[in-house]
């Protein structure tokens, strides 16, 4: 954490920067930059370099770096691509640790400019200088004693202990352009650009560290190292929300169909897994990511996902409700106890049930005394108020009561209201004009939910539960060895029996033979009923070429297999010249399930749980999470995927099954883990039973580097 902290303070705090490469022609960068940080009233010194002017916007200018006498803290490149090298070696020489390039035309443009970055980097690594940038917009810190708006943006946000990292200048442009309408407020921006030096982790461990920041905001379209991302978040959200919009380009799989666990990984899906299992509260608009900033700022976490609705009006109402459903919330069941209260204090013709709708003469009086009793119900965790403005009613009254209303619960209070335009002005003026109030409904129920869901992370995922080595040291010496002399880069069965044997993880019984007459021989070691498969590193589905015959009760029906199984190969083009065939014990019943793994370039190491059997492709239950997976999240994996139901159906002890499972996730978790080399794997099926000890892995790939 040191590192960061003390190489990156003095982009924020600076007492002094200069401008390199200020430009004394009205609508540049390098004007609207000056301008910027002179109308913004920076509290530090100001120098600026422009040998062609004597002075910008009333600012002396340098003839070069060299001769501003004092020590300067930041420098702000503007100059042209041609001259950037050469500016920045001035910095250097300067003794300057922090610059911020904002000029473009780098590795965004091809060859030329990544190699005109590179040499940037290398030079400020020998330096130990840091950059931002290049092709950036700049940076912000509205901290009273700093002041600085060093973008080319016209609007100085609010102060807030939000602070919000744009990967796109564009897309920060636009947030600081429309801030006086949205309101939106934070203490730091940067727009990182290239990220040539300074990246995303370097900002989540810097702001994770600074006590003084409550929220971090990230727009990101590519993480720098996901697998780092995942681990410092991990580690900061119990601490701070970290909220990230990240835009998703859908690749469909990753990877040629080799495994289906490979074929089930989108990019996108591997980011919503890192994400997800991070903490990171992940959304899909910019409204929605510095909304759920404020709210969750602003707002005590609620303890459940049930909620109540207040209104006014009934359309609104029930356009909430259905939102609601679709973000994992629910309407609160009212006890008879609040029906009856309310009961006393509105109008019969008014609705009881939730959404509470109380007609539009419900004064201000009447609203505070409707929502004190909602909340007064254990059964609601969350209030959604509704006001929409009628004749009669005094829309500042009715929000002056619900605001303190709000302020008051310990549990969430969200309110929209739809008051008169001239509403605005006067409220805007009154003590009450930082109260939260909501101008459309679509917006609440996401901000809820991510509420709940930060409860729920923070309560069930976040706190740390230990980490149990299941791979002793000399099991993973001895299974080291396999892959070391492994043939192939698919394994074949012999050696992926070998190492289910060392890892205890539950392979069905099989032999590998050439023909019916050593099956025959051999076939003692396994009891009948079994099952006949092709055993082939080549063939990726064997049932879809009719390698698979299930449930050989006899001798003679497995005679009767082979040749059928012969036929089948010679039907699909396949030559059964030197095939080899593996004789299996047959699971009868239970429930398929697969069990997967994966190695993502960026996020390192996962596994998947899910749906099992011929159709996974199909059903899409893919559940991810990046290994190594402590016990809950293994359970979480399971819980989440869409064949629990089943698991959780059977009519033995339910637990056994759903235990053995987590134990065998977890051994599959260590098997990525401690084995680098394994690039995939999958486990399908595996054939659940209730019974202890009876769940079977019948099929197994293994795909090494
Ligand atoms: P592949 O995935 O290459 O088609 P599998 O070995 O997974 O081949 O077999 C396909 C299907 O056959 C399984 O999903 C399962 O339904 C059934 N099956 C395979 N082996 C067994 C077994 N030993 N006991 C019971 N059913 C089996
Ligand atoms: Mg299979």
């Amino acid at each position: 954490m040191k590192k960061n902290d003390a190489t990156l303070r003095k982009f924020f705090q600076p007492k002094s920067l200069v401008l390199v490469g200020a430009s004394s022609t009205e609508g540049s960068i390098g004007y609207e930059i000056l301008k910027s940080i002179l109308r913004f009233g920076y509290q530090g010194k100001i120098f600026v370099v422009n040998p062609n002017a004597k002075e910008i916007l009333g600012v002396a200018c340098n003839p070069n770096l060299e001769s501003v006498e004092t020590e300067i803290d930041l420098a702000i490149i503007l100059l042209p691509k041609k001259f950037v090298l050469k500016g920045f070696q001035e910095c250097v020489a300067k003794g300057i640790k922090n610059v911020i390039v904002i000029t473009a035309g780098f590795k965004e443009v091809g060859n030329e400019g990544a190699e005109l970055e590179t040499e940037l980097v290398k030079i400020a690594l020998k330096n130990k200088v840091r950059i931002i940038g290049p092709n950036c917009m700049g940076l912000i810190n509205t901290d009273n004693s700093i002041k600085l708006n060093a973008t080319f943006a016209a609007e100085l946000p609010k102060f807030s202990k939000t602070v919000f990292l744009s990967q796109s200048g564009a897309l920060g442009a636009a947030v600081l352009n429309t801030i006086s309408q949205t309101g939106f407020s934070f203490g730091q921006f940067v727009s990182v650009g290239n990220k040539a030096d300074v990246n995303e982790n370097d900002l989540l461990e810097f702001w994770g560290a600074d006590k003084n920041i409550e929220v971090i905001t990230m727009y990101l379209e590519s993480f720098e190292d996901g697998r780092k991302f995942f681990d410092l978040a991990k580690r900061i959200t119990p601490i701070k929300p970290v909220l990230v919009l990240k835009s998703a380009r859908s690749e469909a799989g990753l990877k040629a169909a080799i495994s289906h666990t490979g074929a089930l990984a989108s990019s996108d899906k591997i980011v919503d897994t890192a994400l997800n299992q991070s903490g990171v509260i992940r959304v899909e608009t910019i409204e929605e990511m510095f909304e759920t900033a404020s709210a969750l700022q602003k707002f005590s976490l609620p303890n459940g996902n049930r909620v109540a609705v207040l209104t006014n009006a009934g359309g609104p109402g029930i356009l909430l409700v259905d939102e609601l459903e679709r973000n994992n919330l629910k309407l609160s069941s009212l006890s008879s106890e609040t029906e009856k209260r309310l009961r006393e204090i509105l109008l019969p013709e008014a609705s009881f049930g939730n959404p509470i709708d109380m007609l539009p003469g419900a004064t201000s009086q009447i609203y505070k005394t409707a929502a004190e009793i909602l909340l007064d119900d254990e059964n609601v965790d969350s209030l959604i108020i509704i006001f929409v403005e009628p004749v009669m009613v005094n829309s500042f009254d009715v929000l002056t009561e619900l605001s303190s209303v709000q302020k008051k619960s310990k549990n969430p209070v969200l309110l929209a209201a739809f008051p008169l335009p001239q509403f605005w002005e006067r409220w805007n003026e009154s003590e009450n004009k930082d109260t939260i109030i909501y101008k459309s409904l679509e917006i609440i129920p996401k901000i809820l939910k991510h509420l709940w869901e930060r409860k729920n992370q923070i309560e069930k995922y976040l706190v740390k539960s230990e980490q149990s080595e299941r791979i002793k040291e000399s099991e993973r010496v001895s299974i080291q060895k396999i892959f070391n002399s492994k043939k192939n880069n698919i394994l074949q069965q012999t050696e992926i029996n070998s190492i289910c044997n060392k890892l205890k993880l539950p392979i069905a019984k099989g032999i590998i033979v050439k023909n019916f007459g050593e099956a025959e021989k051999k076939i003692k070691s396994i009891q009948f009923p079994v099952v006949l498969k092709v055993e082939s590193t080549e063939i990726v589905h064997k049932s879809d070429v009719g390698g698979v015959i299930v449930n050989i009760k006899n001798l003679k029906e497995l005679k009767v297999a082979f040749t059928q199984l012969q036929q089948n190969l010679k039907q699909k083009k396949y030559s059964s010249k030197g095939v080899m065939y593996l004789v299996q014990e047959f699971v009868e019943g239970g429930i398929e399930v697969i069990i997967g793994g994966l190695r993502d370039s960026n996020f390192g190491p996962l596994v998947m749980f899910g749906s099992g059997g011929k159709l996974v492709e199909l059903i899409k239950d893919n559940n991810f999470a990046l290994a190594p997976i402590n016990i809950a999240e293994a359970e979480k994996l399971i819980i989440n995927s869409k064949i629990y139901p089943m698991l959780n159906g059977f009519r033995g002890d339910k637990k056994i099954a759903i235990k053995s499972l987590t134990e065998i996730l977890l051994t599959c978790s260590e098997l990525m883990t401690k084995f680098p080399e394994v690039e995939e794997f999958d486990i399908n099926p595996l054939i659940v039973k209730a019974e202890k000890g009876k769940s079977k892995i019948v099929d197994m790939r293994i795909i090494v580097s």
